[in-house]
């Protein structure tokens, strides 16, 4: 019998209200789509600013050009949070052996390829979440939530390590 390969996911996708404004990004991911990852795959929910000891709700941050993650009100410096919530992902996908990690997109935390600039407009600039860059660099395949669409979720699940017991 074999066990379904484990993925990472944002918690917020699947619902979870953990989003800096207490509410979740469940509409970014279809039901459907969902449902077939479901079957296919056992989910691990995270939510790194979570787990790197922020409230929810919680000011909204973005990274700035000096690297540094920064509330948007307060100005407050909560990259040690972030830095700690993204090896706690990291520590969870190495116990876990996921191959793939689906996360939310433009999120500081969680984003991948692309993320807010830093300044709170809007503005877009090629980068990856602290919790991505982390996943990278064990060799986690991170997708955004829009790219699952394009993934072949049967064939990524055979090409992934699966348990046999
Ligand atoms: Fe969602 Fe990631 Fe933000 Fe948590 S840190 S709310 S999982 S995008």
């Amino acid at each position: 019998m074999k066990n379904k390969p484990k993925i990472l996911i944002s918690a917020c996708l699947l619902g979870e209200n953990c989003k800096y404004n207490g509410g979740n990004n469940a509409d970014a991911i279809s039901a459907d789509t969902l449902d077939k990852l479901d079957q296919i795959y056992e989910l691990v929910a995270v939510c790194p600013e979570y787990l790197g000891g922020l409230t929810t709700p919680r000011e909204p941050a973005e990274i700035c050009s000096n690297g540094r993650v920064m509330t948007k009100f307060s100005g407050r410096d909560v990259t040690r949070e972030f830095l700690s919530g993204a090896q706690i992902c990291a520590d969870i996908a190495r116990k876990n052996d996921c191959k793939i990690a689906v996360l939310k997109e433009r999120s500081p935390s969680c984003g991948s390829g692309e993320i807010y600039d830093g300044s709170f407009t809007g503005r877009i600039v090629s980068g990856d979440g602290l919790t991505t860059s982390a996943l990278k660099k064990l060799g986690v395949r991170v997708v955004g939530e829009s790219a699952l669409l394009e993934l072949n979720l049967e064939k990524e699940a055979q090409n992934g390590q699966v348990d046999k017991h």
